[in-house]
């Protein structure tokens, strides 16, 4: 509590000195309104020069890319039902198979041997076993194809009844910016939740525990998974954000094909530099039981990363912005040579 000094009458112009503890406040708040006001206007300038610089490139790019759409258009057509199934689909399989076989190249040959040192759970998968490789492959395309197809289909008249943009004018870069935002938080909202009631026990070994047969997951593991959860889990939290903002096919594409990148990442078991850390969802993986989410935000929130924050692993879930390996940047606590394969978290 304030302590004040005693009341004194009205009499003369006496002016009631501030006790300390009074002082100390108002010295509090002057210094927390100069910080909130100063880091403010860094702020503010610094998001102003940023979107500045990237508006900047997209103008001055603008032109490049909406040529290149429109050549899309001019080869394709621009029926918006093809645009939106099969352009979706052959857009997500390029990038899932093209950016999937090299992460696949490096687990089947182990080289560039240089590439060993940056795996999240070191002597995995070194090389990985044929057969596992071989059934995940084909359930990969099981679920591209006889799974992913039908559900854009369903997508698609979805966004038409919902409404959506198909002006054959690509969005502006601040809108594009804003929906991909918009569609970031709406996948970690659907996919930390469906993703725990597929860890229900009742759930778990009908449908989950396919793909956690994988403790020490591969890139192409991502979409390993039964296909009532490809479509729960995977496709559905990632067409919310599309189906809420009523977006461009374009930025269907552009936001389908940065998901891949980020799944194939989170499961590809290298923390390579410069990459985001794929360590928190290796961790649940590993540990089943932590780390549900994509962003983390909802994992803090319920505290479904104790574990996870109390490891080692944590302290290497950053992105690596030198050439050291995290895991020789934050070594483990055991001696050298003692540890377990694959279990050191
Ligand atoms: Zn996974
Ligand atoms: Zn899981």
């Amino acid at each position: 509590m304030v302590e004040t000094e005693a009341y004194q009458g009205d009499q003369g112009m006496a002016v009631r000195k501030p006790s300390p503890a009074a002082a100390d406040l108002v010295s509090t708040l002057k210094k927390a309104l100069f910080i909130i006001g100063s880091t403010t206007i860094v702020f503010v300038a610094l998001r102003n020069s940023l979107t500045y610089h990237l508006q900047h490139f997209w103008g001055a790019s603008g032109d490049f890319w909406q040529h290149q759409w429109d050549k899309i258009l001019q080869t394709f057509g621009d029926d918006p039902y093809f645009l939106m199934v099969y352009g979706s689909t052959i857009v997500s399989y390029f990038v899932y198979w093209s950016i999937g076989i090299l992460y696949t190249l490096m687990d089947t040959t182990n080289k560039p041997a240089f590439l060993r040192r940056y795996k999240v759970q070191p002597g995995t998968n070194e090389p990985v076993e044929p057969w596992k490789l071989v059934k995940c492959i084909l359930w990969v395309h099981f679920n591209q194809f006889f799974v992913g197809i039908p559900f854009s289909i369903a997508s698609y008249y979805l966004l038409a009844l919902r409404g959506y943009d198909q002006s054959p004018q690509l969005p502006t870069f601040h809108w594009v910016l804003f929906e991909l935002i918009i569609c970031i938080l709406l996948e970690e909202v659907g996919f930390y939740y469906s993703h725990r009631l597929f860890h229900h026990r009742l759930l778990y070994k009908h449908f989950h525990k396919m793909h956690h047969e994988w403790q020490s997951p591969i890139a192409i593991t991502a979409i390993y998974a039964h296909p009532l959860e490809h479509i729960c889990s995977n496709l559905s939290p990632v067409f919310l954000g599309p189906l809420v903002l009523g977006s461009h096919v374009a930025t269907v594409w552009l936001w389908v094909s940065l998901t891949i990148l980020s799944t194939l990442n989170a499961h590809s078991g290298y923390h390579l530099p410069f990459f985001p850390s794929p360590e928190a969802h290796d961790f649940h993986h590993l540990k089943f039981n932590q780390c549900y989410g994509v962003l983390g935000v909802l994992d803090l929130l319920h505290g479904t990363d104790d574990k996870f924050r109390a490891s080692k692993c944590f302290s290497r879930h950053l992105m690596m912005l030198s050439l050291i390996p995290p895991r020789e940047a934050y070594p483990d606590d055991e001696p050298k040579g003692k540890t377990v394969k694959g279990k050191q978290c």
